[in-house]
């Protein structure tokens, strides 16, 4: 098929790549004129991991990054509430910390690798269905057509929108501040550490791979220009008492970058213009369900999107050997196989956010005085571990990727 992939974040370099070597005739779109390596680390779980080993990129990215298999979380007073570690469940690989630079840069050179045409400096501006496929709307000029376009456009997806499947679509009031900071004795070896107050103020540190270390700043979302304009020497005030034994790398940040989150939800995550399956639109990664990074699985959902889509896809033939139909129901089956592992993301993340950052500051009491107890309950490790691997459908279920055993 021709196909359009809209945005070269991870999941539109996965997808890209995916369907390429599947041998569809792949087309980017991207907006930024020169993508590069930018942004905090990220903390990638198993579930990740293995989509990225079915591309050989696995191992290239374990060497530039660093094991992070155990998880700290404090308040501001010294109380610990979260002290777990993955060898607490058997058989789960650890996370890693990862620059997400350098997870760019590997997908980047193996889009390139499979000669996938790259149109960049060119923001999407919705999709169209046509008599001969979808077209892809520019601000100079439409481009297609294509027998399917993917939207991979990240949490403000414009994709999306001229779809039309939108449910919700909604930003948080808080975010954060980030930054990278160069960490040679790697302080916080394999821990991703989290220091609380109430539930306003939260201190985060990742170790991010080859000496680095992220760091992440709780803010709301008004407050976050308003810390930036203040300066680094009052920042570095207020986040001192949330440092720890970290306290050391506050002094080698060298600016505070602002993100914000977005709480999206669709009613199908794709769009068919008919029923032969001509025009159709499909949605991967943020574009469908944008969330809190709070676990730390977004890149995860949107690496197992485009492994999904690429299997379910690789039922279609071309439409000239008269299988038109193909379509259709390769993109209910994509649906199908994504729901239940969306749906325990995005509603444990949604009941999380309040006790982690919001204004509702009464909820850390019980947070506080209940974490240390449930965190050792039986079974109770188990589960929480598990979310945080990244590929749960429910507290007992579990996400199997289509066609990869
Ligand atoms: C502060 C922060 C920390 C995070 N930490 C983690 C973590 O630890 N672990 C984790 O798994 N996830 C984390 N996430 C979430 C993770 O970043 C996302 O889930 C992931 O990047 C989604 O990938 P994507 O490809 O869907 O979207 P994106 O990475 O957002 O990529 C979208 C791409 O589309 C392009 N684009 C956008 N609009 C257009 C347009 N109109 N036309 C053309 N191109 C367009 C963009 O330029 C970009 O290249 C974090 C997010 C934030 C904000």
């Amino acid at each position: 098929m021709r196909i359009a992939v809209v945005g070269l974040g991870t999941g539109g370099a996965t997808t890209a790549c995916l369907l390429a070597d599947a041998g569809h005739e792949v087309t980017v779109v991207e907006r930024a004129e020169d993508p590069g390596p930018v942004g905090a680390g990220i903390w990638l779980q198993e579930m990740g991991q293995r989509v990225l080993d079915r591309l050989d990129l696995l191992a290239p990215l374990r060497a530039v990054s660093r094991p992070v298999d155990r998880v700290q979380i404090v308040t501001a007073h010294g109380r610990s509430l979260v002290d777990l570690g993955y060898d607490e469940l058997p058989g789960s690989p650890p996370a890693l910390g990862v620059h997400r630079g350098d997870l760019f840069a590997l997908l980047l050179d193996a889009v390139r690798r499979r000669g996938v045409p790259l149109r960049l400096g060119v923001p999407v501006t919705g999709v169209r269905p046509t008599a001969g496929g979808m077209t892809v709307e520019t601000a100079s000029g439409d481009l297609g057509t294509f027998d399917l376009v993917v939207g991979c456009d990240g949490a403000r997806s414009r994709v999306r929108s001229s779809m039309g499947v939108t449910l919700r679509d909604r930003e948080y009031d808080y975010g954060a501040l980030w930054a990278v900071v160069d960490d040679p004795d790697e302080t916080a070896r394999d821990t991703l550490f989290q220091c609380l107050g109430g539930t306003r103020t939260y201190l985060g540190v990742l170790p991010s791979g080859r000496g680095r270390t992220s760091l992440f700043w709780s803010t709301r979302r008004r407050d976050l220009a308003p810390t930036v304009a203040a300066g680094l020497p009052a920042w570095r005030e207020r986040a001192r008492p949330y440092a720890g034994p970290h306290a050391a790398l506050l002094e080698r940040v060298e600016a505070l970058l602002p993100a914000t989150y977005r709480d999206v939800t669709v009613r199908s995550p794709y769009r068919l213009d008919d029923a032969r399956g001509r025009s159709a639109a499909v949605l991967v990664g943020d574009s469908a369900h944008a969330m809190s990074p709070q676990l730390g699985t977004g890149t995860s959902l949107a690496l197992a999107d485009a492994w999904t889509l690429a299997h379910t896809l690789a039922r279609t033939r071309v439409r000239s050997q008269g299988t038109e139909r193909d379509l259709p129901r390769a993109l209910a089956a994509y649906a199908r196989h994504r729901a239940a592992h969306l749906r325990w993301y995005q509603w444990t993340t949604r009941l999380m956010m309040p006790v982690f950052q919001s204004d509702l500051t009464p909820l850390a009491w019980p947070r506080d005085a209940l974490a240390p107890l449930l965190t050792r309950a039986p079974g109770v490790p188990r589960l929480l571990l598990g979310t945080l691997c990244g590929d749960r459908t429910s507290p007992w279920g579990r996400c199997e990727l289509p066609g990869a055993s």
